[in-house]
């Protein structure tokens, strides 16, 4: 996974794809700040004492009074952050449900939130909550036996890294990967931050355990071969890789991931067979009921019509092919 300040880049070593990390939740930064104005002129209206002619505050010890009406809005202030905080937090749940669908061994670079909320995302940070979402991230993933690995970013350097191997380091205002020196994603264009979430499945760390049970990450390598020979294979890169007309390696399956993640496309697969089977079958049941006319000859095929849905959800949400940017 890639982690920006609104936006994740979620990769596996067959799909890979970008979310918002709370895009649905309401924009309420006019509203905050209208309540923090009123705020402030309530405060003001109920302490002149507490300020100077040219408005400034004065120096000091000074009490407060806190009037009636500052505290109704107050408290209107908080029920507006509370209901923001819980939709993001439910937001941050069903995406956290959403990678982990696609395995539960997650991969992030370690970056810092607290500097990117002093830098210049800070309106960002505080709306969309990366950091509290890779907090769930991490507690789901080891509820289900998985774990979220942090990855030194300095060693690996995986926004500037290319597949071969050279490296180039990107503005904030580049989106997308496109090297110079053997001109992939010069083509087709290729989203940084999914090819460097990419690029995290193929990152190998030294943890040690620390305190509270904390695995600290001393040192991280990135495999560029393994991230070679695996990019003919991943959905994303092969179409980019087949736009520059990229010669394709022999793909070796030595990894036990990867062959996990070959079944994973090979269920990819299944449903859509299953759904053209399924539609005959659908088709077939209701057109018997009909001509019979009996009830129970309805209630007979009711099951059967229902049993391929049912088997290509199940495979749909056990795979890859549920995300819609796909
Ligand atoms: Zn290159």
């Amino acid at each position: 996974m890639d982690f920006g300040p609104s936006r994740v880049a979620i990769s596996n070593a067959v799909v890979s794809f970008e979310r918002d990390i709370a895009g649905e939740i309401k924009d309420k930064t006019k509203s905050t700040r209208r309540y923090h104005r009123k705020m402030d002129r309530q405060r003001r209206a109920a302490n002149p004492q507490n300020y100077n002619a040219n408005g400034t505050i004065r120096k000091g010890r000074k009490t407060w009074l806190k009037k009636i009406r500052y505290q109704q809005t107050q408290a209107k202030h908080a029920e507006s952050c509370r209901q923001a905080a819980a939709q993001r937090k439910s937001i941050h749940g069903n995406l956290t449900y959403d990678v982990l669908t696609l395995g539960t061994e997650v991969i992030v670079e370690k970056v810092s939130y607290k500097a990117w909320q002093r830098s210049r995302f800070g309106k960002s940070i505080a709306k969309h909550g990366p950091s509290a979402l890779e907090g769930t991230l991490t507690r789901k993933a080891e509820n289900a036996r998985g774990s979220v690995t942090r990855v030194n970013t300095y060693q690996t350097a995986l926004s500037s890294t290319c597949l071969c191997g050279a490296r180039c380091k990107k503005t904030l205002s580049q989106r997308f990967h496109a090297c110079t020196v053997c001109g992939l994603g010069t083509a087709a264009p290729l989203p940084r931050d999914t090819f460097s979430a990419y690029l995290a499945i193929f990152t190998e760390s030294e943890t040690v355990s620390r305190k509270k049970g904390k695995a600290a990450t001393l040192s991280s390598r990135l495999d560029l071969e393994a991230a070679n020979s695996h990019a003919p294979g991943h959905r994303t890169l092969s179409c980019v890789l087949s736009a520059a007309a990229f010669s394709q390696k022999p793909r070796p399956a030595s990894r036990p991931a990867v062959e996990v993640a070959t079944q994973v496309a090979a269920q990819v697969q299944s449903p859509e067979a299953l759904n053209t089977d399924g539609g005959h079958e659908l088709r077939v049941p209701r057109g018997l009921g009909a001509k019979s006319g009996s009830r129970a000859d309805l209630e007979s095929a009711k099951p059967r019509q229902r049993k391929p849905a049912r088997q290509v959800r199940n495979a749909v949400t056990s795979d890859a092919s549920r995300i819609p940017f796909l």
